[in-house]
Parts: C-alpha cells; sequence; structure tokens
C-alpha cells in the first residue's frame, strides 16, 4: 500500500502505475469491498510506502499516549518531499520488512486511528490547481493492485459514501490547508529560490510537532509579534486540532504573507530595535 505523495500531480502518475488512468469525482461508482473475509486480508499493510500527514499524527499520538516528538522518533522516518528539502515523513516498517509497524496477527493495531492513506485505499486523491480556478480541486483514482481482490467483490458505491463509511471526510479536513501550503510552495517553482532553513524548521514543526508548536506560541518571540487575545489563546492551547489548524494559517502568513494572525504594531519596530542593539554588541566585541 502506498499514499501519492501530497505534492504530486496527475502528470506524475506513471506509466504502468496500478493507478487507473480515469479521472473519478464524489458521484463516480467504484467497485469495490474490503472486509475481513477476503483471501487477501492485510496483504495491503505487508508492503507499505506511507506518506504521513499532521492528522494522522494528532490521532496517533493521542491514541498511543505519546506526545508528537516521541511519536515521530519512534514510528516514522524522514524524507525530502522536493527537491528544495521540504521535510516529509514515512511511516515505519518492522525492522528488515515492508510490513507496517502497526500490523498484527489480528489485522490493523490501530484500526480506529489508522492514517488518511490507509482509509483511502484503493482510492488514491490528488489536489490540483485548475488553471482556470484559484482554489484546489480535488480529484479521485481507482488503484488497482494484482494482490488487492477487493475489486472483485460484488458491492457497488460512489466515490463519496466511500469516503464516509472510512471517516476520510475529517482528515481531509484536518489536512487541507497543509496540502495547500505543499501545493503553493511547489508551484513556486525554483525560480523563486529555496525556502530558508528557518522557513524548512517552521514547516516541520507546524507540520509533525504540534507539542513543539504550543510551546512556540508561549515564548516571549511570538507574543512580542503576535496579537492574541488571551481567550483565543486559551482556546489553542486546550485543543490539539484547533492548534494544528492555528498552525497552517501561521505557515501560510510566514511562507506567504497570508495575513490572518493579528501583528502587534510595535512589533516592526521592537524587532528594528533588537537587530540594532545585536549589532551594536558585535562591533564593541570586534572593537575590544
Ligand atoms: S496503519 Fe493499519 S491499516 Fe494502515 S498499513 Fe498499518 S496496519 Fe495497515
Ligand atoms: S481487499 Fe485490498 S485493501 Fe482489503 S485487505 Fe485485501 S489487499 Fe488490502
Amino acid at each position: 500500500m502506498s499514499n501519492d505523495d501530497p505534492n504530486k500531480t496527475a502528470g506524475d502518475v506513471p506509466w504502468q502505475s496500478p493507478v487507473q488512468p480515469v479521472e473519478l469525482g464524489p458521484d463516480s461508482e467504484i467497485q469495490f469491498h474490503c472486509h475481513k473475509g477476503v483471501a487477501c486480508f492485510n496483504a495491503c499493510c505487508r508492503s507499505i510506502d506511507i506518506t504521513i500527514t499532521p492528522y494522522d499524527i494528532l490521532r496517533l499520538k493521542r491514541r498511543l499516549a505519546l506526545d508528537a516528538r516521541e511519536f515521530v522518533a519512534r514510528y516514522t522516518t524522514p524524507y525530502a518531499m522536493d527537491y528544495h528539502n521540504m521535510p516529509g515523513l514515512k511511516l515505519n516498517t518492522k525492522p528488515g520488512t515492508t510490513e507496517c509497524v502497526f500490523l498484527t496477527e489480528e489485522g490493523c493495531g490501530v484500526y480506529d486511528d489508522r492514517l488518511a492513506a490507509c482509509r483511502y485505499y484503493a482510492l488514491g486523491s490528488m489536489g490540483v490547481r485548475k488553471k482556470e480556478s484559484a482554489g484546489v480541486e480535488d480529484i479521485y483514482f481507482l488503484v488497482k493492485e494484482d494482490h488487492c481482490l477487493g475489486h472483485e467483490e460484488p458491492r457497488s458505491l460512489t466515490v463519496a459514501q466511500y469516503r464516509r463509511e472510512q471517516g476520510i471526510e475529517k482528515y481531509d479536513e484536518m489536512n487541507r490547508e497543509w496540502r495547500d501550503i505543499i501545493l503553493k510552495k511547489r508551484s513556486s517553482g525554483p525560480t523563486v529560490g529555496a525556502p530558508s532553513e528557518r522557513s524548512l524548521q517552521l514547516f516541520d514543526m507546524c507540520s509533525y510537532d504540534v507539542d513543539s508548536f504550543r510551546d512556540f506560541i508561549e515564548t516571549p518571540g511570538f507574543t512580542e509579534i503576535f496579537a492574541l487575545e488571551e481567550a483565543e489563546r486559551s482556546r489553542l492551547l486546550a485543543d490539539d486540532e484547533e492548534l494544528l489548524k492555528f498552525a497552517f494559517r501561521f505557515l501560510k502568513q510566514v511562507l506567504f504573507g497570508e495575513m490572518s494572525i493579528p501583528v502587534r504594531e510595535d512589533a516592526r519596530e521592537k524587532r528594528v530595535a533588537k537587530r540594532k542593539e545585536l549589532r551594536a554588541k558585535m562591533t564593541a566585541r570586534g572593537g575590544d
């Protein structure tokens, strides 16, 4: 089982891919049924290549009673999502195998909190920026791998019904802004220049470490710049999902200048004064 990287486009589908070259919409009918009775049960979990999304981490860290850092360290492997080294994470396999780290004798060991990719399979999805519209449109494909017998089961349903059955909607709702950020980064192309080390670090923290992001919004550095109402701050600190949504707003503001978080009026002057102070200190040291 593999999921498409969120930064792929339809043009990236390889010629001999199991991805069927027919674009599906919410009302398209598919024939598919995965259940414990199929002869291939869990075959897809024995050979995985799964990119992790921020909401996957939220669900699994909660389930496993870990903080985000611990979850990432124990269960994921970093990789570069694009030529600018945008940080991505893959779900780990069991040592020396291609088998999912969460697979047990009885099946998925984290079923109610399984990842977005596991819920989608055997559908593939992509977000595409269509030239004629400003937004991102979701398109779907059927993924037919030889080992998957679910396609032979006598059940038809629409893409929308399948998404509902698998609990995908919540995952998409939570990850949508994140995917949008990746697509925007990608569509800006190499000519805009590589993102700074600092912006890659911020992307990493906002995407995969909501617990560090919580600490970050409590630092004096953050509160000196951003004017969060006390009630808003308390709401964010108490709710991981709200915090994750806020992290994506923060990223959009920092990376693309999409202002949605109020900035203190005197923040710029304070930053300039600090920089001056630092420069003066360095000059004085140089003169010692
Ligand atoms: S998380 Fe569960 S469903 Fe997903 S690959 Fe692992 S065992 Fe299979
Ligand atoms: S039917 Fe397909 S998705 Fe279901 S267990 Fe078999 S291989 Fe996996």
